[in-house]
């Protein structure tokens, strides 16, 4: 297989911030091997800073690349970590002075926090649906004076649902959403749930999920225009739900439009769209984003969340409604494609498009 033509010419390191966490994990793993990106320094809070990384983590899946294993953890300040390109797994209670700090000193930080992402001069990137809102950087530049910059990725269930409603908003124009979600334990991080609380069990509320899922759609399936996101016309009522599932986080929508389409032409959109040319060849871009299943009992969390490695949002179930136009069922990785992968994706589309210099 050719090299992207936007490849860097060596791998670029990077630093993970908030590495010991289950993001931070899933992002140490996803660099292990990554054709453009070496992970050069990691860091987290006080408490693990000094540490060898093996020592200071509670490494939860499969085995720890060795070479991350040995780094030693750093403080996440930007006087001592010097990589160009820094990927934030923080918990929102820091992330909203951590991230701006790196982004000051010339960084590039690609967040998931939830912070900076409805702020009108920060991309909230799914570069498939909208690798335009890059061009926001610019504003962010002149109105922060920044040298580096800061781009985000969407809350994990609202990435999936953004991806299985990029198609049928672009065919016949969504007007209103209801979704109802199933969300993995790993969303909450780790330790995350008590196993008391979750097994056998379903905990029909997580804390300030649902306004994210409300609105963060809206600004990714927005147009840039003048210098800023004009957000896409529609509204979304969000009930959240955590489930006895590892990982996967599955969508319910219900879903009226502007055009009514009927189940065949639904069906035909999703399966025609590939999203934004530019991510094609990209080191963590799947082969398609979204998966269309017509078997009657999938998408399942179990069966289909790796898909793409994790990258491919399955989407299932797509039948008529009798109160809204049309229902749907979709399916993605939470820490994968709702956020470590999805970073990783942002990072490279902003080199392959020369945003981020070498
Ligand atoms: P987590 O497992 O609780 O990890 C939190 C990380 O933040 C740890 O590395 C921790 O380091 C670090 N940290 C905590 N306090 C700190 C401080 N004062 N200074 C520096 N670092 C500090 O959480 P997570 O699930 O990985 O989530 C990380 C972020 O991603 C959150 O903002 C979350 O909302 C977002 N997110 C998570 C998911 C998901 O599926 N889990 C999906 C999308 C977005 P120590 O180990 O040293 O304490």
């Amino acid at each position: 297989m050719s090299e992207h033509p936007g490849a860097p010419r060596a791998r670029i390191p990077v630093a993970v911030l908030g590495a010991t966490g289950a993001v931070g994990q899933t992002f140490v793993r996803l660099l292990e091997g990554h054709r453009w990106f070496r992970l050069a320094e990691v860091a987290a809070s006080e408490r693990s800073a000094g540490k060898r990384y093996a020592d200071a983590t509670r490494w939860i899946e499969g085995a720890m690349p060795a070479e991350a294993g040995a780094l030693t953890v750093r403080p996440c300040d930007p006087a001592g970590v010097a990589s160009p390109i820094v990927f934030s797994a923080l918990d929102s209670d820091v992330a909203g002075e951590i991230e701006p700090a790196f982004a000051r000193a010339g960084r590039f930080v690609l967040s998931n926090a939830k912070n900076f992402r409805m702020e009108p001069d920060v991309p909230l990137v799914i570069p498939e649906i909208n690798a335009s809102h890059l061009g926001l950087l610019a504003v962010q530049r002149e109105r922060r004076g920044w040298t580096g910059g800061l781009v985000t990725n969407a809350n994990c269930a609202a990435t999936v649902a953004a991806l299985a409603l990029a198609p049928l908003h672009e065919a016949f124009g969504v007007r209103r959403v209801f979704a109802a979600t199933m969300q993995a334990i790993s969303g909450a991080g780790y330790p995350g749930v008590a196993s008391l609380d979750i097994l056998g069990n379903v905990i029909p509320f997580i804390a300030e999920e649902e306004p994210k899922i409300e609105r963060e759609m809206q600004k990714m399936l927005g147009r840039f225009e003048d210098g800023g996101i004009v957000p896409a016309p529609f509204s979304v009522s969000a009930h959240a739900n955590r489930v006895a599932v590892e990982h996967g986080h599955t969508v319910c929508l219900s879903v009226e439009f502007a055009r009514r389409p009927d189940a065949a032409e639904a069906l035909a959109a999703l399966r025609a769209w590939s999203g934004c040319d530019v991510v094609r060849g990209l080191p963590s871009a799947p082969a398609r984003a979204l998966r269309v299943m017509e078997e009657a009992d999938r998408p399942q969390p179990r069966r289909d969340v790796l898909e793409g490695r994790g990258m491919t949002v399955s989407v299932g179930r797509v039948r008529e409604d009798p109160v809204f136009h049309l229902r749907l069922v979709a399916t993605g990785h939470n820490t994968v494609r709702g956020a470590a992968g999805g970073s990783l994706l942002n990072a490279e589309l902003l080199v392959a498009t020369g945003a981020l210099r070498e």
